[in-house]
């Protein structure tokens, strides 16, 4: 197939009406890209729904969520009534947070895997207190030990882990932690299996889910540039039905319903085993939601639901190959990483935060600026110190050989004691800019988060979440209608990324 080039593209696309040009697509709401991706190609889209399709209002949902987990550690896993009292801040925790269940500790995770800033309780750990606990030590994300906080179904946990790891450690007695993570962890996991969660989310679903008006428009545009759709979610049909009709029945004419929109929905796809198990699929009653005995599924229809599945038959049965499927999720683990790595499908991000994670670089974007070349100068003062320490060294050797004859020693103490008084000068003004660029750092930092900072960055590099973000989305978008305005063809473009050699 000929690509027109992307000027050509853009012509025709602002012909029709379309906006393609990315600098007409305000930042917080652009798609973009970590690896080059042809929309043309793409034959196939999957969307998985909670916190994708179906994006929440995070606090309302962390307050639900820690209400009823709160019942639950004290009807059911003997906890006191004391816990309910306790101050818990939905805002306290991000994404990419990891839970040290052994020592208590929640703390934030650099691009190499090394401990960031870390909390116990609301106590922040000091640096040397920080090294002395985990040294240089690289957090292997298999071990036990660790919870990785990757979904903003998470949140709560790491909220009500570091309130109740600050509440008992104020109580008599050694506190374990691990079996308090635990409980934390099988309270909240029932609430989100035995319906007490989604039956109040069902009952007043504008309180908890994001209405995006321009959702159906999206989708309809890539219907008609010919691109097939599919429906792949954990979630089961009782709460999917309900939460898809009020995202999109009747939000335009063509498509009284929201299956109207998708050639494909499956259900209860219990990602990541999708992805690397061979489970069946299983046809269910849309009515009943019970599974329809009926054999070996062959074909997957439009009017039908599916429950369960696996990649493997999901290919053979629709006859598509890996890399003509992109397929939109929030969830790193369960939605992205198994496919980059095993598999061909594209796959695209949708991170709820980064909407906010733009504004609040584009309005500190001048502190932010200061900040680079605040570093920058203070990099190069510290190689100017680098230096004139060494001619110091240089000039004291030469001051205590014999052979140096006493005219050039005469004049080597005196350049020895300007020097010095210089990189005593040079210390000072260093210092000072440590300081300057401690505090805008941690001023910066504060508007992301007050605790944390961005949920992307640590420092001056990506945080860990933010390279997974990096290694293993082909695309990002705050939300899945971003896509709304780019034309169907587009050619998404990965930006040339420079090695720091070529800096
Ligand atoms: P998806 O993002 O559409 O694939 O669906 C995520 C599903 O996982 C939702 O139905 C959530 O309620 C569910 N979920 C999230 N966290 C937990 C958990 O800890 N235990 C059980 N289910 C969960
Ligand atoms: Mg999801």
């Amino acid at each position: 197939m000929v690509v027109a080039p992307p000027d050509l593209e853009a012509q025709l696309g602002a012909l029709l009406g379309e906006t393609t040009t990315e600098i007409d697509v305000p930042r917080k709401n652009r798609v973009f890209c970590n690896r080059n991706l042809r929309m043309d190609s793409i034959e196939m889209i999957g969307f998985d729904m909670d916190y994708t399709l179906a994006l929440y209002h995070q606090e309302k949902l962390e307050q639900l969520s820690i209400e009823l987990t709160l019942n639950k550690l004290i009807e059911k896993h003997g906890y006191p009534e004391a816990i309910r009292g306790l101050a818990y801040d939905p805002r306290w925790a991000i994404r990419g947070v990891m839970v040290d269940r052994r020592l208590g500790n929640v703390f934030k995770l650099d691009r190499h895997s090394h401990v960031g800033r870390c909390f116990h309780g609301f106590k922040e750990l000091d640096h040397e207190k920080r090294k002395a606990t985990y040294r240089n030590e690289k957090v292997n994300l298999s071990d036990d030990r660790w919870e990785w906080i990757d979904t903003l179904f998470g949140l709560p946990e790491a909220v009500m882990f570091t309130t109740m790891v600050d509440w008992a450690d104020r109580q008599t007695g050694t506190v374990d932690y691990d079996k308090l993570f635990g409980d934390i962890r099988t309270a909240i996991d029932e609430a989100h299996r035995d319906d007490t969660l989604k039956s109040v989310i069902k009952a007043d679903l504008p309180s908890y889910i994001v209405k995006d008006p321009l959702l159906g428009e999206t989708l309809h545009k890539f219907r008609s540039s010919g691109k097939k759709l599919f429906l792949l979610t954990n979630s089961l049909y009782d709460y999917t039905t309900v939460v898809m009709s009020y995202l999109l029945d009747g939000e335009r004419k063509a498509y009284p319903s929201w299956r109207n929109y998708f050639d494909i929905v499956i259900v209860g796809g219990a990602k990541p085993a999708f992805f690397n198990e061979l489970r069946p699929f299983v046809q269910i009653d849309p009515q009943t939601f019970a599974p329809i005995p009926n054999g070996e599924i062959k074909h997957l229809s439009r009017d039908k639901v599916y429950q369960g599945g696996n990649v493997v038959a999901f290919e053979q049965m629709t006859g598509i190959k890996g890399e003509q499927v992109l397929y939109i999720g929030d969830h790193i683990y369960g939605d992205i990483l198994r496919l980059r790595k095993q598999h061909m499908w594209r796959t695209a991000m949708v991170l709820q935060e980064l909407e906010r994670e733009i504004s609040v670089s584009d309005r500190l974007e001048a502190q932010i600026k200061d900040l680079e070349l605040l570093d920058r100068r203070h990099r190069n003062l510290e190689s100017e110190i680098d230096y004139q320490t060494l001619r110091l060294k240089k000039m004291q050797r030469l001051l205590e050989e014999e052979a140096t004859p006493a005219p050039l020693r005469a004049r080597l103490e005196e350049e020895r004691r300007v020097t010095r008084a210089n990189v005593d000068s040079l210390r000072d003004r260093a210092k000072l800019m440590d300081t300057e660029v401690d505090s805008l750092e941690s001023r910066v930092d504060r508007a992301y988060n007050s605790h944390w900072g961005s949920c992307l960055r640590e420092g001056n590099e990506n945080s860990r979440f933010g390279e997974q973000v990096n290694d293993y989305a082909d695309l990002y978008t705050s939300r899945v209608s971003n896509f709304g305005p780019y034309s169907p063809l587009r050619y998404f473009r990965a930006p040339r990324r420079p090695m720091p050699h070529e800096v």
